[in-house]
């Protein structure tokens, strides 16, 4: 057996199969090897059970401000392109509508004022007020007597763009399309969990639980909640802790949404609104969640890693400090008791479905049932140092030959960016060439100007429901008064 490679990706989950892909594509690195614990590469959260299947492009996800949907965008395409430079459509990419919804006068305003903030950067967006609605989501609008819902609903949406992906799918093709390259060693060791990792005279050897080594030039780990408990164990990241959000869905008995809905997020919460989304895996039927629920383990529906977790939280005043914080915001307290509740039997799905029928206001408890199986867990991590719960992923580079990516959502979406940063650091750290001309063609965008025209006459649209919503308002005070 082959005991050195140049370089050793643990985990093989969509983050370690997509740099393994890039690595193999797109540098002269020749010898890569992947270990997974698991028996199968993708069975954690990059399974198509695990995520919501959404490419996070930016568009619809109202917690991204411009700045993060720049480059999600540009991320979120090379996951889109790659799949077509495949030719994976309908297999492992998917084209649904897709909506970002706001009920009421304000967060209809809020739509509004995002439409006229992100209208360049996604020239496709479109506006769709109550009575387009009616024709491409019904759902959105009809109560359970069949008639329009009384408040105001604006989404800003758009047709005809790539938006759902099967993730443990596409990470298996990167596997099998690393392995096509001519003049590369890309090997995957499944069933081999990595215990340890020692630096020792400029190499990294690797321990895996049955207690063979390896050695490698590089090592990136990837092994999602797990990479802060290997950076711990080796010195690095000791400021970090992880915090275990376990995300649940329920879904649909029956077809109810067309496409995608998302809702206008808290912006004091990490994790995204609740959604609705047709599932690749049942038919299109709708997948509301996810949930977010503290759980003091790091892998979803596997056995054992609750002392993985407590390992990695490393508790201490200054955790407590940041839940106490947390706790201490009204909206954080509710919403982190609601997602607790969401679990419970008997309670779960009426709790559940009020807030679904935010989306959906005709939905009935026979409409839904709780997802078995499905789910995964999103490793937020806890910084220390500044007292607070971080927002997005995180990359620990040690600067001496090893990475450690921590990837909570949209971590799927930013499988090939991420892996895309760590070639760089890889290559340069190794003396080895990148094809960078070959990489920007084959999965970037070119850069493009966006036509005045549709967005002026968008935002003229949108004027015109202002003026509606004002009226609608202003009549509203005349009866009460
Ligand atoms: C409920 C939910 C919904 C989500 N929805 C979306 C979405 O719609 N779109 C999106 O972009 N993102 C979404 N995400 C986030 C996304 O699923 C993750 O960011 C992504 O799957 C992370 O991939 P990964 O490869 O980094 O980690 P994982 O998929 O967790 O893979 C890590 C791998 O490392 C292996 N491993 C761990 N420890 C070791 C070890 N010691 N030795 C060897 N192997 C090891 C594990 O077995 C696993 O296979 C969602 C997440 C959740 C939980």
């Amino acid at each position: 057996m082959k005991k050195h490679f140049e370089v050793i990706i643990v985990g093989a989950g969509i983050s370690g199969t997509a740099l393994s892909y890039e690595l193999a594509r797109y540098t002269d690195v020749k010898s890569i090897a992947i270990f997974e614990k698991h028996h199968d590469i993708a069975v954690l959260n990059s399974s198509a059970k695990g995520n919501s299947q959404t490419i996070h492009v930016g568009d619809i996800e109202t917690n991204y401000t411009l700045e993060k949907a720049k480059i999600t965008k540009r991320t979120a395409k090379m996951v889109e392109k790659y799949c077509l430079q495949h030719g994976y459509e309908n297999d492992i990419i998917f084209s649904h509508q897709k909506l970002a919804l706001g009920v009421g006068d304000r967060e209809s305003e809020f739509m509004l004022e995002r439409y006229e903030e992100f209208s360049e950067l996604f020239p496709y967006l479109h506006i769709y007020d109550k009575k387009k609605l009616k024709e491409i989501e019904p759902q959105l609008v009809l109560d359970e007597n069949g008639n329009d819902r009384p408040e105001n609903i604006i989404a800003i949406g758009a047709k005809d763009q790539w938006t759902t992906i099967n993730y443990g799918k596409m990470a298996k093709s990167f596997v099998e399309n690393a392995k096509k390259e001519s003049g590369k060693d890309v090997d995957i060791f499944i069933n081999t969990e990595v215990v340890k990792i020692e630096k020792k005279d400029g190499l990294n050897f690797i321990t895996t639980k049955n207690g063979d080594q390896f050695t490698s030039d590089f090592v990136v780990v990837d092994a999602g909640a797990h990479s802060l408990l290997l950076a711990h164990k080796m010195g690095y990241g000791l400021d970090y802790s992880t915090l275990p959000m376990a995300g649940s869905f329920y879904i649909t008995t029956k077809k109810i949404l067309n496409g995608k809905v998302y809702m206008v997020q808290n912006p004091k919460l990490p994790f995204a609104a609740l959604h609705g989304d047709p599932d690749i895996l049942a038919d299109g039927f709708t997948r509301f969640g996810p949930t977010a629920l503290v759980l003091p383990k790091l892998e979803r529906y596997q056995k054992g890693t609750y002392l993985d977790f407590f390992k990695t939280l490393r508790l201490d005043k200054r955790i407590f400090k940041i839940f106490l914080d947390l706790l201490k915001d009204k909206d954080i307290r509710s919403y982190i008791f609601r997602n607790f509740l969401f679990e419970v039997p008997f309670i779960n799905k009426k709790l559940f479905l009020k807030d679904a029928r935010k989306i959906v206001p005709s939905l009935q408890l026979q409409d839904i049932e709780y997802a078995k199986g499905f789910g995964g867990v999103r490793p937020q991590i806890l910084n220390k140092k500044e007292q607070k719960l971080m927002l997005g992923e995180a990359s620990i580079d040690t600067g001496e030959g090893i990475i450690f990516n921590m990837t909570p959502s949209p971590g799927a979406t930013s499988c090939l960016g991420n892996g895309l940063r760590d070639l760089k650091i890889i290559t340069n750290y190794l003396g080895k060439n990148f094809d960078e001309e070959k990489f920007e063609s084959e999965l970037t965008e070119p850069e493009y100007c966006a036509l005045k025209e549709p967005i002026e006459r968008e935002k003229m649209f949108a004027n015109k429901l202002r003026k509606e919503m004002h009226l609608h308002e202003l009549s509203y005070y005349q009866v009460v008064s």
